[in-house]
């Protein structure tokens, strides 16, 4: 039997495993797809629930001890009730998250509370109406206000809030959502903008800094910010506002990489194993699968992929070359 963590070349263990249960989305942000959408992933390549879950299995008996379920948008997947109660059988049960839009979230939360999703995170960009429009090109930011006060109310805790900044398009809402987020108890964490977008268009000289976003939150709150020890394996660096006990966080991937404690291992929706966000290629396990492998194969091939992780991303170096996949299709 091949069990034993999963642990890289580096040193590594990992304990986070990403799935992607689907590529299709009900938004068009900016910096994540073109308007048009991108061509989706053919159905019959996508994994199913027992796929999913069989796959998770032999992931949690390495030790991954999170699962984390996003896209594409999770919420448009329609069994998705159904691949949380799968993942909550497991022996041991991960703890199990959403990263989410929230679109459709206010009708669901309660369902999947109940199936054993345990946090979600909900991103929004934006309080106001014309620019959630100018920047998901869809007119839904009831919709994903509705879900983020439903995932409180439904026990989803605590509420986490993505947030990322687009220079002359919402970098001036930095201090309002902050506001918003300790009017509500919700903790908001801000991403800086990776080049991950399908049109490729990310621009370095265009990205809202980690520094900068300190730097607009600093003019109307006292930020402290907690000890490295406190972080872990987190990617978000955490700041007590006004001596806490509120936090706000910055994920800073692009300025300051925290690629050395990565323990993130990704499944796309067509059952992928990709190692790093930024990794150029990808371990099939859906033909081994539909193939017949046994968990010690599936296991085999999962340790080989950690395995063969590079120590970084490697986006500050001469040869970076941004991964064909974007993010909505890797998972973020
Ligand atoms: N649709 C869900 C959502 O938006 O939360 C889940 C998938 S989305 C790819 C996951 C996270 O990635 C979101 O918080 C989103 O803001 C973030 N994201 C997407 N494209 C990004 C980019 N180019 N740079 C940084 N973050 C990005
Ligand atoms: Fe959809 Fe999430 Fe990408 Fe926005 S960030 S387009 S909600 S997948």
């Amino acid at each position: 039997m091949v069990r034993g963590p999963l642990v890289d070349s580096y040193g590594r263990v990992h304990r986070d495993l990403r799935i992607s249960v689907t590529d299709r989305c009900s938004l068009r942000c900016t910096y994540c797809m073109p308007e048009q959408g991108v061509p989706w992933l053919p159905r019959d390549t996508m994994l199913s629930t027992e796929e999913v879950v069989r796959l998770a299995g032999v992931a949690v008996a390495m030790g991954i001890e999170e699962v984390r379920l996003t896209g594409g948008e999770p919420l448009l997947r329609r069994d998705l009730v159904d691949v949380v109660a799968g993942l909550a059988a497991l022996d041991p049960a991960p703890e199990i998250s959403m990263t989410t839009n929230g679109v459709g979230l206010a009708r669901i939360a309660a369902d999947l509370r109940a199936a054993g999703l345990t946090r979600v995170n909900v991103s929004i960009d934006t309080l106001s109406r014309e620019t959630f429009i100018e920047m998901a090109k869809r007119d839904r930011l009831t919709d994903t206000l509705a879900g983020i006060e439903a995932s409180a109310a439904a026990g989803l805790l605590p509420v986490k809030l993505n947030t990322v900044l687009m220079r002359g398009v919402n970098d001036h809402e930095a201090v309002d959502l902050l506001g918003f987020a300790l009017a509500h108890g919700y903790q908001l964490r801000f991403i800086e903008q990776m080049p991950l977008d399908a049109q490729h268009q990310w621009d370095r000289t265009q990205m809202v800094t980690g520094e900068e976003i300190l730097g607009r939150l600093r003019t109307a709150y006292r930020l402290d910010p907690l000890p490295d020890e406190t972080r872990g394996s987190a990617p978000a660096e955490l700041f007590l506002v006004d001596g806490g006990p509120a936090t706000v966080g910055v994920i800073a991937s692009v300025t300051m990489p925290f690629c050395g404690t990565c323990d993130r291992v990704r499944l796309t929706a067509d059952g992928m194993i990709r190692n790093c966000l930024f990794a150029t290629g990808e371990t099939d396990l859906r033909g081994p699968l539909r193939a017949g492998a046994s968990d010690d194969e599936l296991a085999v091939l999962l340790r080989a992929s950690i395995g063969a992780k590079l120590p970084g991303h490697g986006i500050n170096e001469p040869g970076f070359l941004q991964p064909p996949r974007p993010m909505s299709r890797i998972g973020g």
